[in-house]
Order: structure tokens, then sequence, then C-alpha cells
């Protein structure tokens, strides 16, 4: 779990082109980004130094800003300076680096700006592990019906929606959610979600539902590696409370299993070999990046 005391006002953020301490990062209250949540984002996790399936998410940042017609700011190869170039500023071995762009400052009004550049700004923070006790007992997730927009698969900092969605997990004292539209299954509040049967890991079908985290590719591989059955699928309510194991993933969280669910327990109600097999690979795969 990441610390959520506030970072230190020392810490070096990125804004419109300088480095500078985050104390000293203002951006105009006009900009399209306060005002209207006009922007996207990406989160890559970094470990000993690098940057961790770097290609995948400047893809998916790129594809984000496509879909919202923000015209790229910057070349693949300044994106990747910047990355590293924040992470060298930081002691910390592991870091996630959070970068975001909004279409920049200006006059309030609906309809894109004539001539408004972008605001980009990146800041890089410390990725602590996940506390022993979730790896060893799992984690309490709620379902919830899936009230957000029809987008999600633009990683939009609008996040409305997947705010009140994890307060609604945190009210039922647990650490995610898991979201049903039209009882379907999407996804997290902030995680991708798997439901583990026997030998086989099926994930929400890729669609406008769910935002396709970079895990997601990622687990397709590991679950290929592992000799488990990948698929992606509608899923019903009832599929998902019948799992033998639930799993979550994202950058920060990487896979953490949910063994309980509205109360009652997943499966056996511990985290389960699929889990276990799967942690290790991804944990090879860092090794091996
Ligand atoms: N869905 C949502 C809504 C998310 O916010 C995230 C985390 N960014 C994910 C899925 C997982 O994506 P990733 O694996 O890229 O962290």
């Amino acid at each position: 779990m990441q610390d959520d005391s506030p970072p230190d006002p020392e810490t070096w953020v990125f804004l419109n082109g300088t480095f500078m301490p985050l104390r000293e990062a203002k951006v105009p209250v006009l900009d399209r980004g306060f005002i209207f949540g006009d922007g996207i984002y990406e989160v890559v996790p970094a470990y000993a130094g690098r940057p961790f399936r770097w290609a995948e998410h400047l893809a998916r940042l790129k594809r984000s800003l496509a879909r919202i017609r923000i015209a790229n700011p910057l070349s693949d190869q300044a994106w990747l300076e910047l990355v590293r170039a924040l992470i060298a500023r930081h002691s910390w071995r592991d870091q996630f680096v959070y970068l975001h762009i909004t279409r920049g400052v200006a006059k309030r009004d609906h309809a894109f700006p004539k001539d408004a550049s972008p605001t980009v700004f990146a800041m890089s923070s410390e990725l602590l592990p996940v506390p022993a006790v979730q790896r060893e007992e799992g984690v309490a997730a709620v379902s919830l019906d899936d009230v957000r927009w029809l987008q999600c698969d633009i990683k939009s900092i609008s996040l409305l929606g997947n705010v009140l969605a994890r307060q609604a997990a945190v009210d039922g004292g647990a650490v995610e959610c898991i979201q049903f539209r039209d009882g379907v299954m999407t996804e997290g509040s902030s995680s991708n979600i798997w439901v583990v049967k026997d030998e086989t890991v099926t994930g929400a079908p890729l669609d406008h539902r769910i935002l396709e985290g970079i895990r997601v590719g990622l687990i397709e591989s590991l679950c290929a590696a592992c000799g488990l059955t990948f698929r992606t699928s509608a899923l019903s309510r009832q599929e998902v409370a019948c799992a033998n194991e639930l799993l979550l993933s994202s950058a920060t969280k990487e896979i953490l299993p949910i063994t309980r669910l509205d109360g009652h327990p997943v499966g056996s109600g511990r985290p389960g070999p699929v889990y276990a097999r799967l942690y290790q690979a991804y944990q090879d795969a860092i090794a091996a990046a």
C-alpha cells in the first residue's frame, strides 16, 4: 500500500519543461485540467531505476492523447528522457512516475480552445511494497454498480466515478471494489480484476467499459509461461462469486489476491495457487526486465 502522507515539498517535479521542487510547481486556475478535468495521465512503475513496460505505457499515453485530441507535446525520446531524469533525481530504489497532460490554460468555455498549449506535469513517488499482511492474507472487495461514463478505455484525469467507487469500498471496510455494468463485471476503481476457475484466468472484455491495464498484456504472457489458460469474456456476478480465486492488478499493486467479496470468503478464503504462480512469474519478469 502506498504511504498517504503528503509528499515531501522538496520532491522534484517536472512542469512545462522545467524541473523544480514540488512547492514551486504552480498551475493557473484556468487550466482546463482544473476546470474541466480535461486531460489524461499515466502511472509507470520503475524498479531499480528502470521503467517497467515503458513501451506499453508510452503507447497507452499516446492513445489517450489521440482519443481526446490533444497533440502529443513530446517525442518518444523526450518522454523517456523525462521519465529517466525524474527517476534519477530521487534516491528511492523503486518508484512510480505519474505523467499528466491537460489541454492547457484558456478562457472557460467547454469547446476546445484554438491556441492553448498542453500543460505537462510529472512527478515520482516511492513505490513501496504492498504490506506483507495483504500478500499473505489477501484483501477484501465489495461489489458495486458501475455508474461511470462509457469511455473508460481513456486514461482520463476526470476520475470522480473512480473516486466515489474507491470510497464506497473503503466505507465497506474493503481495499477495492469490483464493478458490474448491466450485470457484467468491468473493473476495480483503479485496477483490473481477474477471475480464476481451475486453470483459467479470465478478465473483462477489452472494450470501452474498462481501462486496458498494462498488466493485462503482461498477465496474458505470464499465464502462457505458467501453463494457465488466459481469456477475456463477459462475466456475471454469479461467475465472480463462484471463483476459486479473485485477483486484482495495477502498476502499484502488481498482482494481489482478493480473498473476501461482500463479506464472504472467495474460494478457500486464502490466497490461492494460481495467485502464487502468477505473482512469482511477475517478480521474475521484473528481474528479467
Ligand atoms: N483500471 C483502472 C480504472 C485503473 O485506474 C488502473 C490503474 N491505472 C487499471 C485498470 C490498471 O492499469 P495498469 O495495469 O496500467 O496500472
